[in-house]
This record gives C-alpha cells, sequence and structure tokens, in this order.
C-alpha cells in the first residue's frame, strides 16, 4: 500500500497546532504498520534549513491556470521516513507562519500557495507523473490540501484515489470566484456538485465532494459535523457521505509527550512516582513568577487563545475561580481580545495568575507537568492533543462533552475508570462547577492519585489509529 500524506504543516519544523503533530507521527506510525508512505509538504525555509541536502526528484509543470513549474525536492527524518518538499521559494519562503504573515494577517495569494500543493500532490497521484514511485492513495489533511481530490476528478490521467481528513471543519479554504481559473480548474467545476460553496470557491467543500472517503479525528466530531448546529454548513454533504465517513480519534507521540523522558521539564516522574511531579510544579511557580505555594491547586492552560476554545469562560469566572483559592498558568496566543484580556488578568492576580502569550514547545510540556490539573472548555474540540498530554503526564484535564474530548475523557463520577471532569452546557457557570469538583477532589490526595494513574494507563499512542487507517486503505483500493 502506498500513501502520500499531504500537509500544510510538520512538527518539529512547521507547526501552529495539532495537525503539525498529526503530519509527524501518523505517518511514521503508518510505516510501522508496513505502509510505503511519502509525506508532502512545502519546502518552508524551516525544512530548506532542516534539510539542506534534499535533492530534486521531479520538476512539475504545465499544472494550469496561474499555478507556477515548481521542484519537487527529497529529504528523510532521521527515523527514515521521505519528506518530499514542494519547491517554489516566491510562495513559501516567507516569514511568518504557513498561512499568514508577521502582521497576522493571511497571505492574500493562499489559494495559489495551497493550490500549488494540492496541484501537486494529484501530479503525482496521476499518470503524468515523471516518479517512481505511484501512490494508491493521495491523503489529504484540511482544506490547504483539499483541492486535490478536485484536482484528481477534474483533470485526465487520476490513478490514486483520496482520502480526506477533517481536522477542523470551521477553516474551509474559501476565496472569490475569480480564483477558479487561477487555479486551472475547468468553469464546470463552479457549481454545487463542483467547489462552489454559498457564492464562493472552498477547498475544503471540493474535497468533501471528491474525495473517495472522508476520515475525522474522532467519532464524536463525526457525528457532530453532520448535525446543522455544528456542520457549518457543510452538514447536508456530510449526512449524504455518511457511509464514507469515519472517525478515528488522534493519537499522541509518545515519545515526545512522556513524563518519564521528557527533557524540558524539571523532574522527570511516572505513575509510580507521582510525588516526584511537585518538583515540576514549584518549577513551574517560579518560572512564571507565581507564589511558590504547594497548598493551591494549579490549573494550567495552553493553545490557541480563540472563541473555539472557549477561553473567554475562564476569565469571566476567573475572580471566583481564583477565590477557591487557586493558581492558574495560561500559555497561548490567537485573538487579540482575548490576549489583553489574559494579561489584563495577570496584571490583576499577579501571585495567583501568570500568562505568557506566543508559542513556547518547552512551556507547554512544563504546563504538562507542572500543573495540577488542565482546562479544555472547548465549545468544539474536533480531537484535541491537550487533553491526551494532560492524561499522560497526570494532569487530570476539565473539558467540555465534545468531539475528541468527549471521547478521551471519562469524568471522575466513575471513580473506577474516571480520568478528568466533564461538563456539558458551554457557559461560566458549567465550567466553575467542574472547576469546583475537580479543585473538591484534589484536597482529597487518595482520590487524585487515582484519577492521575487512571489517565496514566489510557493507551494513547499511534498503533491502534494507523491501524484503523490502514485497513481504511485496504477497503478503498478494494472497493
Ligand atoms: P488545535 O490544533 O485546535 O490548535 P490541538 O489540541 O489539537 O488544538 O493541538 C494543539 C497543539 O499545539 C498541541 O500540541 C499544543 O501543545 C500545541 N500548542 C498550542 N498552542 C501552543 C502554544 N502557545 N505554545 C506551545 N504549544 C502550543
Amino acid at each position: 500500500m502506498k500513501i502520500l500524506f499531504v500537509a500544510s504543516e510538520i512538527a518539529p519544523w512547521v507547526k501552529t497546532g495539532g495537525l503539525g503533530d498529526v503530519a509527524a507521527a501518523l505517518p511514521a506510525a503508518l510505516r510501522a504498520e508496513g505502509v510505503d508512505v511519502r509525506v508532502l509538504v512545502p519546502a518552508y525555509p524551516a525544512l530548506k534549513q532542516a534539510f539542506p541536502d534534499a535533492c530534486e526528484i521531479a520538476r512539475p509543470h504545465w499544472l494550469g491556470g496561474q499555478l507556477p513549474n515548481c521542484g519537487i525536492r527529497e529529504a528523510h527524518t532521521d527515523d527514515g521516513l521521505p519528506l518530499w518538499l514542494v519547491d517554489f521559494p516566491p510562495f513559501y519562503d516567507r516569514a511568518g507562519n504557513p498561512y499568514s504573515g508577521p502582521q497576522g494577517l493571511d497571505w492574500p495569494d493562499n489559494h495559489l500557495r495551497f493550490g500549488l500543493l494540492s496541484r501537486v500532490a494529484a501530479w503525482i497521484g496521476s499518470d503524468v507523473s515523471t516518479l517512481d514511485w505511484h501512490p494508491d492513495i493521495v491523503h489529504c489533511n484540511d482544506w490547504q490540501t483539499g483541492l486535490a481530490p478536485v484536482y484528481l476528478r477534474y483533470l485526465p490521467g487520476a490513478v490514486a484515489k483520496s482520502v480526506v481528513t477533517v481536522h477542523n471543519l470551521a477553516f474551509q479554504g474559501r476565496f472569490a470566484r475569480s480564483t477558479l481559473a487561477e487555479l486551472g480548474l475547468p468553469a464546470h467545476a463552479w457549481h454545487v456538485n463542483g467547489v462552489e460553496s454559498y457564492g464562493y470557491l472552498s477547498f475544503l467543500k471540493g474535497a468533501l465532494k471528491h474525495c473517495d472517503w472522508i476520515t475525522t479525528v474522532s467519532p464524536s466530531y463525526a457525528r457532530e459535523i453532520q448535525t446543522d448546529v455544528e456542520g457549518m454548513g457543510l452538514a447536508g454533504l456530510l449526512r449524504q457521505r455518511t457511509g464514507e465517513l469515519t472517525g478515528i480519534l488522534n493519537g499522541i507521540d509518545l515519545d515526545a509527550w512522556n513524563p518519564a523522558t521528557d527533557p524540558f521539564i524539571a523532574r522527570n516522574y511516572d505513575a509510580a512516582h507521582l510525588a516526584a511531579k511537585a518538583a515540576d510544579k514549584a518549577a513551574l511557580q517560579l518560572e512564571m513568577g507565581l507564589e511558590d505555594r504547594t497548598d493551591l491547586p494549579l490549573l494550567g492552560i495552553v493553545g490557541r487563545l480563540t472563541h473555539q476554545k472557549g477561553l473567554d469562560l475562564v476569565t469571566e469566572i476567573a475572580e471566583s475561580l481564583l477565590a477557591f483559592p487557586a493558581q492558574i498558568v495560561v500559555l497561548g496566543s490567537g485573538e487579540k481580545t482575548f490576549e489583553v484580556a489574559y494579561r489584563e488578568l495577570a496584571q490583576r492576580l499577579p501571585d495567583q495568575c501568570a500568562v505568557r502569550i506566543g508559542f513556547d514547545e518547552g512551556l507547554a510540556h512544563r504546563i504538562e507537568a507542572g500543573a495540577d490539573m488542565f482546562l479544555m472548555p472547548s465549545r468544539f474540540e474536533p480531537c484535541g492533543l491537550n487533553q491526551m498530554y494532560s492524561l499522560r503526564y497526570g494532569t487530570p484535564p476539565i473539558v467540555r462533552a465534545t468531539g475528541g474530548l468527549a471521547d478521551t475523557v471519562t469524568d471522575a463520577i466513575d471513580e473506577k475508570i474516571g480520568n478528568g471532569f466533564v461538563f456539558a452546557a458551554a457557559n461560566p457557570a458549567a465550567l466553575l462547577a467542574a472547576i469546583q469538583r475537580a479543585v473538591d477532589a484534589w484536597h482529597e490526595p487518595k482520590r487524585w492519585r487515582r484519577l492521575q494513574k487512571n489517565g496514566m494507563a489510557c493507551n494513547l499512542g499511534w498503533t491502534g489509529p494507523a491501524r484503523q487507517y490502514a485497513e481504511l486503505y485496504e477497503q478503498i483500493v478494494d472497493a
């Protein structure tokens, strides 16, 4: 089985969120299952620096519309995973993150930048490819790669089948109608059964319509996106394809996120030596300028500061929460109003609340290790990785019952298998009540240990999910 895995980011080189982690970990786990995988990503500066010797192996040309000729360079990760880099410096050699410039604004030519990535994926999956490796399936991820199934459908010579994984339905890649020709798509693709979506050209809609199979990153999210409330305008289409839509829960990288070996944290520990976690809490308090208090529960938050993540609910209840009393550390970046609200909170209550705005991999690890509990009150959460890291680090998560959070966290009410705290309504009162329950449980050390150990015993690796993907690939190719 040969799989071309296509993504717009890949950890550790280029990562803005969970997609980057998945693009690194799932292909590696698939290889361990005997699947022959190559990962196709844009040749961003960080990747070119990491792999200066990457050789050009092909030059796709005549790609249509305003898509430029480009190179494909080949590199290998330390573990031997082949990386194919789409090389066109005017598109990818830019400051900022993959999607936006240093000022936080989306690049105006993102349709061409990710259209090219999609088009090259389709080129590799068609009989015009000059490469000597031909994928059975092009596995796309999110809107940035969403036109690959569309090109495979509309252009001659397609050989490969396609799978699209939805990591977040909220991001659909919608552009003006005029981009249709720029992307080299035929006029008849502008259709409700093509790439048109509410008057825009939608990369994701095109993907969902034209791929052979759709997956998403948790079983609950697979159900939720078929409802009008959570379907982000695409529920009808997803319901039409319900027989070709599977939810496969993400795994986590058990080596990178292992409290027993984590090089980022002050003291390593495992489920049998949980007392050592206290040193990580003290180190985190020191690093973040909080009072060194062992008698207060320390809550952690890491993530994008956005409405999706429900982090406005936390600022709304912050006063009551900190009056428990408790301490809170926050690491994240995102919407300016959220950043301001958290900064103000930290200024008002500096002994109890510490906030770091930015992206900091090491600090994310230290919060997972040093916090007593972890907050994820997401309004919706396709899978979520941080709650799984929290489980692994013996830091029980407090989550809203949605998507992957609902599929991974079991409420402490079930003493046998409970590993965290789950609440239903996306409102401040429900969140506060869940935190109250968690704080009460934290004050009962025996009960708390049990929760921690239940979480640490969860099977969270990529082996299970990779097997599910491998089986799905077989099924698609056989169909
Ligand atoms: P999403 O992909 O929706 O942002 P996930 O929970 O699936 O959310 O994945 C987020 C990933 O990004 C996790 O690996 C998390 O640790 C990381 N992350 C998010 N924000 C930050 C940050 N400010 N600093 C470090 N890591 C972060």
